[in-house]
């Protein structure tokens, strides 16, 4: 058999695409592995067609291309053709379409199912390109190729529960809003900042259709994401629910304790230095250390302490299944919490009062952003992961390609 042949049914090539020549480049000083370059030629009487429209059409040229493609055991392999173009009256000049790639890619349809398996595995860029020998342009063009594959295929029919999340990107304040699907445990998209404009443009890459069939959104208390939920889906019921709460009375407890450690420290008093955490952490999770560090501090005398005994107090309300019952019991604790005479967790219950009826949706709507919880977690190691993030635009498709349960392989190459 010769290399032609042993090419041609290696490929799987069938008319009007043959092997024409087989060359190989061995490794040299400026080639660190040796290179094949398959040739592959049109040699039909096959009448060719417009690729857009379909129609019968006359040969216009040919252009030189070339793909990467799967190696032949070391060796770094291509295939090259000189492909047709076509002259349609109605389209205008086209290529034809190959049979090993898609119509604007530099590598065949197999090398990218590999690249994406690859990048699925490792989930770092930088170790991707070193396993693919691939440079970071092509590795980024591969992951937004792919995205934009998963997109096209996407289907949101059934879309019932979402959840609409900040997290915060780079340094600093900036932020960005995700939007989840709460029971596929997938991200459906994500927009920089968590303005009213932003969320706006995130809620547009929902169709209408899908967002009236809504039943509820998970949400944090935040103004620019309640308007703008209320007029993409006016129906939706919206649920805050414990993580959003606690983020308000965790920011209060923490008020509490930061004007109280400088009036302490005015007096010499170290009692709260270190103790920031203890306050905001789930007592549940202490290490044996921060349990006797949180035993020896006085809850009582201290103005932390009430506040913190205040937040903890809000717990049951998430167990209530009746929007009555839960009612009773915030209504109690919400007299406790504005009697407290300090101002952070008055002002924190009067906020959880202000969204009472989103607190109450979730008696019925059990739906919460801990899926997005988790999200998190994989997208902070994606974040650490990247040092090379140069924009928002790749942090995007890093998120989708590892988050959004999207198909991202070429058709018929799910390896
Ligand atoms: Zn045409």
């Amino acid at each position: 058999m010769r290399d032609i042949e042993l090419y041609q049914m290696l490929l799987g090539l069938t008319p009007p695409w043959e092997v024409s020549a087989v060359n190989i480049a061995p490794a040299s000083a400026d080639r660190p592995l040796g290179e094949i370059a398959v040739e592959v030629a049109w040699r039909s009487q096959i009448p060719l067609v417009c690729p857009s429209c379909g129609q019968g059409v006359a040969r216009y040229d040919s252009r030189p291309r070339r793909w990467r493609h799967l190696n032949t055991m070391q060796w770094k392999t291509f295939i090259t053709a000189d492909v047709p173009r076509v002259n349609c009256p109605t389209c205008g000049v086209k290529q034809v379409r190959v049979a090993w790639a898609e119509d604007a890619s530099r590598f065949t349809e197999l090398f990218e199912a590999f690249a994406v398996q690859v990048l699925k595995a490792v989930r770092s860029k930088v170790q991707a390109q070193g396993l693919t020998a691939l440079s970071w342009d092509q590795v980024d063009r591969i992951m937004e190729r792919a995205v934009a594959r998963g997109l096209d295929r996407r289907s949101l029919e059934g879309l019932r529960y979402v959840g609409l999340d900040e997290k915060s990107f780079g340094k600093g304040h900036d932020y960005v809003s995700v939007l989840h699907d709460v029971v596929e445990r997938r991200v459906l998209d994500v927009v920089p900042e968590r303005t009213r404009e932003a969320t706006d443009t995130l809620w547009a890459t929902v169709p209408e259709a899908q967002r009236q069939g809504l039943k509820a959104v998970a949400m944090d208390m935040w103004e620019p994401y309640l308007e703008a939920t209320r007029e993409a889906a006016p129906q939706a019921l919206i649920v805050h629910d414990k993580f959003h709460a606690a983020r308000e009375l965790n920011k209060a407890v923490d008020l509490v304790r930061r004007k109280e450690h400088r009036e302490l420290k005015a007096q010499g008093e170290e009692t709260l230095t270190k103790t920031r955490y203890l306050w905001l952490k789930n007592p549940k999770h202490f290490t044996e250390r921060q349990r006797s560090h949180f035993a020896a501090l006085q809850l009582d005398t201290l103005k932390v302490g009430r506040a913190w005994a205040i937040k903890e107090a809000f717990a049951p309300f998430w167990n209530y299944h009746y929007t009555g019952s839960a009612r009773k019991f915030f209504d109690r604790w919400y007299f406790w919490a504005t009697h407290s005479r300090l101002l952070p967790i008055i002002q924190a219950a009067k906020t959880l009062k202000r969204h009472l009826p989103g607190l109450l949706a979730y008696t019925k709507h059990r739906i919460t952003n801990a899926v997005a919880e988790g999200t998190n977690g994989k997208i902070q190691l994606l974040k650490a992961n990247a040092r090379g993030y140069r924009n928002f635009a790749q942090y995007r498709i890093s998120i989708l390609f590892h988050c959004g349960g999207l198909d991202l392989y070429p058709s018929g190459c799910a390896l």
